[in-house]
């Protein structure tokens, strides 16, 4: 063949391998898609906004915060959850997370915030590896977990489902957790009942209590930042005050393969086989034996759209940089698309060795 005649094979091949592997990357988590409305899943996130008209809104998160959109506001006050945070817990996973059901009431409280916010639930965001996982980024820097604490304005609000529907109702404390040797003990009673919920949306005691005010960074309540965004999940209601710890916790690669054993659960399935619902022989024909793992559950970088993030602190470039990326990697907007064109590249090179 002429040097000619192989570069327009290899640039055939290099487009067909960009198709096929976008295709597969496209959905193989939820082959429902599409018949149910209420499915969604993270292969198909540009189709969110499909079903749910605020997933395309102009307060989305996350949000990546770098230095520059940071402004220092000496009027936001401490923070800090009040209650008892160390009480046995129940997990559930809901496929789309392992939420974290606490048996007492705790309260968000101070912050700037319009009134006390009652505690919801915790849940978490992972990724397949070290490098991913954590929905905010600084600086284009994603780490392995985020830990949503959501919250929900008392007052005015009978519960959680309602103050959903309200302005600015919600408030989520995030904390992002960098990778290292050790397992994080405070961790442990929720890590080791993860393998329980794996196949399963049924409640799951904690191996012990769990106290979550200790996977707070120790400065958590003086330290953070603020911006206006959204839900990060459909319906992406843009409702939500966030706060962001200026710090991070931390977890060993063991305890996050836990996270990344579970299985994307058909909860709506589950309770209809349970006879829960009169759909059930359709909704029992649709469980899957073998559910693909939920091994990855972030959203992508969403536009700030002039948002500024406010800082209780001052923060130059070098103390901004040792937030929390001593793990770290800084890799852009990230997204399986991005993926995608990796692998593409990867096969491209394959071909090259090939055909020289
Ligand atoms: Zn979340």
């Amino acid at each position: 063949m002429t040097s000619s005649s192989n570069s327009f094979l290899l640039i055939i091949i290099f487009f067909i391998s960009t198709i096929i592997i976008s295709s597969s990357l496209a959905s193989p988590a939820d082959d429902t898609k599409g018949k149910h409305s209420t499915h969604w899943n993270y292969e198909d996130q540009e189709a969110w906004s499909t079903g749910y008209q605020s997933c395309s809104g102009n307060r989305q998160s996350p949000i990546d915060i770098s230095l520059r959109d940071v402004q220092f506001d000496e009027q936001l006050p401490n923070i800090e959850f009040v209650g008892d945070f160390s009480s046995d817990a129940t997990i559930v996973n809901n496929g789309h997370t392992v939420n974290i059901i606490l048996k007492n009431p705790v309260r968000l409280v101070g912050g700037g915030l319009d009134g006390d916010f009652r505690v919801a639930g915790v849940h978490f965001h992972w990724g397949v590896d070290r490098f991913s996982g954590s929905e905010h980024t600084f600086n284009n820097t994603r780490l392995p977990l985020e830990m949503h604490i959501v919250t929900y304005k008392e007052s005015g609000y009978l519960d959680f489902s309602e103050a959903a529907q309200g302005i600015n109702s919600l408030a989520v404390y995030g904390v992002l957790f960098r990778q290292v040797s050790e397992n994080n003990i405070y961790l442990n009673p929720l890590v080791n009942v993860l393998k329980q919920a794996s196949y399963s949306s049924k409640p799951i005691l904690t191996k012990g209590p769990l106290n979550v005010e200790k996977l707070l960074p120790l400065d958590y309540d003086s330290h953070y930042l603020r911006y206006f965004g959204s839900l990060t999940t459909p319906p992406c209601t843009e409702n939500v005050i966030w706060t962001i710890a200026i710090g991070t916790s931390t977890i060993s690669e063991k305890q996050l393969n836990e996270f990344r054993n579970l299985r994307i659960v058909d909860v709506a399935a589950e309770a209809a086989a349970a006879g829960e619902t009169t759909a059930a022989p359709k909704m029992i024909s649709q469980m899957k034996l073998d559910p693909p793992k939920l091994d990855h559950n972030w959203r992508w970088i969403q536009d700030k759209k002039n948002r500024k993030v406010r800082s209780t602190v001052t923060l130059d470039s070098q103390k901004f940089q040792n937030l929390n990326l001593v793990n770290g990697r800084n890799d852009g907007n990230n997204n399986n698309r991005a993926r995608g064109f990796s692998g593409s590249l990867v096969i491209f090179a394959v071909c090259q060795l090939l055909f020289w």
